[in-house]
């Protein structure tokens, strides 16, 4: 493998932990699945795993001003500032240990924030990284998103199929089912405008540190999973 500019500097810098854990970066179009891989994984190897969306989701609940246009934000489908989104991420990785495997879903959401992040895993110590593209088309992404609903209880998200769209409650937990605001035609296609133009620089940025592995999001769930599993596995293991 390559050595990556980013790898080389981590060495450089003192005082580091011999054993870092992994971070795991999950890219793809809204409604390829990767919140729900990024949740899986993160069972598997006992990562924690941060939901930029759901931080941000959370913080849209909160009564207080921030809250309120943070709310109406994501009601318009539309990105929250960079600073805004890097604070609720930089925020809860001062709570995990630089050996604790990591995950997150959702972020970076633009070249500016994939820059910082790599600034902020490095400071922090945390210099292996894999990053995943879970690849669906457009138009994949349109369809799914239409008849996705998310359980109020444990946030799992359902996908209502013809003739089983009366499904009201959660298979999991029996909580009630939900449309997320954002899930609307519309708002679905400006989401995916949004990734075509800030998510091509990432990715190509991440291509080019040759830590890019694309998945074929098509595939059901659970070969998904296990792909992604057997690369992370390899990576987490690297010193
Ligand atoms: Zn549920």
């Amino acid at each position: 493998m390559e050595a990556t500019g980013f790898v080389q500097v981590a060495f450089l810098l003192p005082g580091m932990p011999k054993r870092y854990g992994l971070t795991v970066i999950m890219l793809g179009r809204p409604g390829s699945g990767k919140g729900t891989q990024a949740f899986m994984l993160a069972y598997k190897l006992s990562a924690r795993a941060f939901g930029t969306g759901e931080l941000l989701r959370g913080l849209a609940r909160e009564k207080s001003f921030l809250g309120k246009k943070v709310d109406g934000l994501l009601a318009k489908g539309n990105l929250v500032p960079s600073w805004l989104a890097s604070f609720v991420w930089i925020r809860e990785l001062g709570k995990v240990q630089p050996h604790e495997p990591l995950i997150f879903d959702g972020s970076p959401r633009t070249l500016g924030e994939a820059k910082m992040l790599d600034e902020v895993l490095l400071w922090y110590g945390r210099a292996k990284r894999a990053v995943f593209l879970i690849d669906i088309s457009p138009r994949e992404s349109l369809r799914r998103l239409k008849n996705r609903r998310i359980c109020v209880g444990c946030k799992r998200p359902l996908f209502l199929r013809k003739g089983l769209d009366v499904a009201r409650q959660c298979v999991n937990c029996g909580g009630r089912l939900i449309r997320r605001s954002d899930d609307t035609p519309l708002i679905i296609r400006k989401r995916l405008k949004i990734f075509e133009k800030d998510l091509t620089p990432v990715i190509k940025y991440y291509r080019s540190q040759n830590t890019l592995r694309v998945i074929d999001g098509q595939k059901d769930q659970g070969s998904v999973s296990q792909e992604i599993f057997n690369i992370a596995k390899r990576w987490n293991k690297k010193s």
